[in-house]
């Protein structure tokens, strides 16, 4: 089609068979133009692999951007049509799923999602000051609780380590508390124990489990003492506490297996060991789930 566009010359304002041989071409462009919006739209979509049961989260694939309705959530899919699903510590029975593509298609599906158990154990010994923190340590809390609040709110578009393989955050795994778990504090029933606990010296390496944006780097926070947090895109972000060192800062990005910090007794901890956790869009999840390859759900 080259060809057919008019020559330019001097002559070419005045010439009529120019102007015409111009006008064709337009024509023709036009044609091709509309061929191209004559292309069906691509399929709608859907794959998920992950763990469908309370804690779990599920990785999956749509169309680019399509708009996720998914338990009181609403939120698009990446460029690739990448996204992440979470359920609650005791998210029901079933789960509701909309798909909405950009151009209006509906696709919808209801997931039954599998129970878990969890222990109740007994911790003793921890220091009374943290149990029932005193009044001069209520702003300092409160303040370390709004800059926790603002990390965990994190939505980074460029990360792309929640689709990664997960991998534990040490090089020797030893689970020392499960997740989920309802602790006895001093003979008080508190919270569950939303982390996996990994039993580890002081000074042991702590690895990124999937690569993201730091959100949150902190020495010493009351309960947590060093903390690091990880956003991973799509929502997901992992952390580790009671850090000794803390090797690096909030805002820059780490890749997966890049050292963070180092194992500790910091914050509100009986002894040296490692709290993993796992957050999406405010629900806390349960990161060892992710380390072994996410299973396709048909
Ligand atoms: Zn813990």
């Amino acid at each position: 089609m080259r060809n057919m566009w008019p020559p330019i010359s001097k002559n070419f304002h005045g010439n009529p068979h120019h102007l015409t041989a111009f006008a064709l071409t337009l024509l023709i462009v036009g044609c091709d133009v509309k061929a191209q919006n004559a292309i069906p739209l691509p399929e709608l979509t859907l794959e998920l692999r992950g763990n469908m049961r309370q804690s779990g989260a599920i990785i999956g694939k749509t169309l680019p951007f399509a708009n996720i309705a998914f338990d009181g959530e609403n939120f698009n899919a990446d460029k690739d049509g990448n996204f992440v699903l979470g359920f609650d510590r005791d998210a029901g029975a079933t789960a509701n799923l909309t798909i909405t593509a950009p151009d209006g298609r509906k696709l919808e599906r209801t997931f039954d999602v599998a129970r878990r158990s969890y222990r109740v154990t007994n911790v003793n010994g921890v220091p009374a000051a943290t149990v029932n923190p005193p009044q001069s340590m209520r702003a300092r809390i409160a303040a370390e609780s709004a800059r926790k609040q603002t990390a965990w709110s994190s939505l980074d578009e460029n990360s792309r380590g929640f689709a990664q393989n997960f991998r534990w955050p040490l090089n020797v795994v030893r689970v020392t508390s499960s997740w989920g778990a309802v602790r006895r504090i001093n003979g008080t029933l508190t919270r569950p124990h939303y982390g996996v606990d990994l039993g580890a010296r002081t000074g042991t390496p702590v690895y990124a489990p999937a690569s993201g944006k730091i959100v949150i780097a902190e020495r010493n926070f009351f309960y947590e003492g060093g903390l690091v947090g990880i956003d991973h895109g799509q929502g997901l972000i992992t952390l580790v506490m009671h850090l000794s060192r803390v090797n690096v800062v909030a805002g820059r990005t780490v890749e997966q297996g890049e050292k963070i910090g180092e194992v500790g007794a910091t914050g509100r901890s009986t002894g040296p060991h490692l709290h993993w956790g796992m957050r999406w869009r405010g629900r806390q999840l349960d990161p060892s789930l992710m380390v072994r390859p996410l299973a396709k759900i048909e």
